[in-house]
């Protein structure tokens, strides 16, 4: 079979058993592996459906140029999405993201704009929101796909990730759980699951230093990703049931262990989703099947604590 571009490879990534950081009670723990996803992330799917979507309804025309304020996977698939088909690419970053996501950005050919992030990663992603919408002002031909507010990006996973779990797993799934950046991989897989068994337990997972569903206060944390410190508008709050939270150490202890017993080379909030996962499928106990995600490949991550 030949793809006719990189788009048409999108998704269909690998679902995976853990079979040595399970306890032998706990219930079985699946990971769907999307650092193997075209772009290195999940957010290559809904780079690419927010597009088409924006294609479809007109918004975007053949001049556009699209702009992003994004804390860096969403920024890289949209930039890899625009440089096939043909768009103008900027991407407005925090400066604490890792330096990877940067060159990953400029190398699909994008422009990056960094933000100063002071130490409250909310302000800093309030600033790279303020000055997608002030280029937006200034220039018609800007298209801001706005992932915290836009439904093509949960679409992507209630109409692709999800039905790719279902039909992977091919029998009842008992739990899931997930961090939350946009919260569109949790409400898009959530939805549906939950349509299939309406008993499935879901949990939300945060940043020990960003639970605000939770109730906490936002500070700095190195699960990059997650935690960005706003109650995203795409989130679907009826639709987790619980909120886990993860430390730092944890989420990071838990990465290195899924590229040590397991053969996983995948990011920080790997670790942190697994880390839920694992508790989740603890509670749940034998003959339950709990599914997560990796969002993303650990070489996004060779300048971060990952590699320490
Ligand atoms: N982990 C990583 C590494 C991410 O880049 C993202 C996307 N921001 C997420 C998790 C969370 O995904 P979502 O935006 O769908 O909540």
């Amino acid at each position: 079979m030949i793809y006719q571009n990189v788009l048409e490879a999108i998704g269909h990534t690998p679902m995976i058993q853990l079979n040595h950081m399970v306890g032998p009670k706990d219930a079985r723990v699946l990971v769907k592996f999307e650092g193997l996803n075209v772009g290195g992330s999940v957010k290559t799917r809904t780079a690419y459906n927010m597009i088409c979507e924006a294609e479809k309804q007109g918004v975007l025309k053949p001049d556009s140029i699209i702009v992003e304020p994004t804390s860096g996977n969403q920024g890289i698939g949209l930039a890899l999405v625009g440089a096939v088909k043909g768009y103008k690419t900027v991407i407005i970053m925090p400066d604490s993201v890792s330096r990877e996501r940067k060159l990953l950005v400029e190398h699909y050919g994008a422009k990056v704009i960094l933000i100063h992030d002071a130490g409250n990663i909310g302000d800093c992603i309030d600033e790279c929101l303020r000055t997608a919408k002030k280029m937006a002002r200034e220039n018609p031909r800007v298209f801001v796909p706005q992932q915290f507010e836009n439904p093509a990006n949960p679409m992507a996973h209630r109409h692709h990730t999800g039905l790719e779990i279902l039909e992977q797993v091919a029998g009842p799934i008992d739990g899931f759980c997930s961090g939350i950046g946009t919260g569109g991989t949790i409400t898009g897989i959530g939805e549906t699951l939950k349509a299939l068994n309406p008993k499935i337990r879901i949990w939300a997972v945060e940043p020990e230093n960003a639970a605000i569903l939770a109730g906490g206060t936002v500070g700095t944390h190195i699960q990059m990703g997650i935690g960005d410190g706003v109650v995203p508008e795409v989130l679907n709050q009826e639709i987790y049931d619980s909120i886990y939270i993860v430390t730092d150490d944890e989420a990071l202890q838990t990465a290195k262990d899924l590229a040590r017993k397991e053969g996983l080379m995948c990011g920080i909030s790997s670790g942190t989703n697994v880390a839920a996962a694992l508790k989740l499928a603890h509670e749940l106990g034998e003959g339950k099947t709990v599914v997560t995600i990796l969002p993303d490949t650990a070489e996004r991550y060779f300048s971060t604590p990952l590699f320490e």
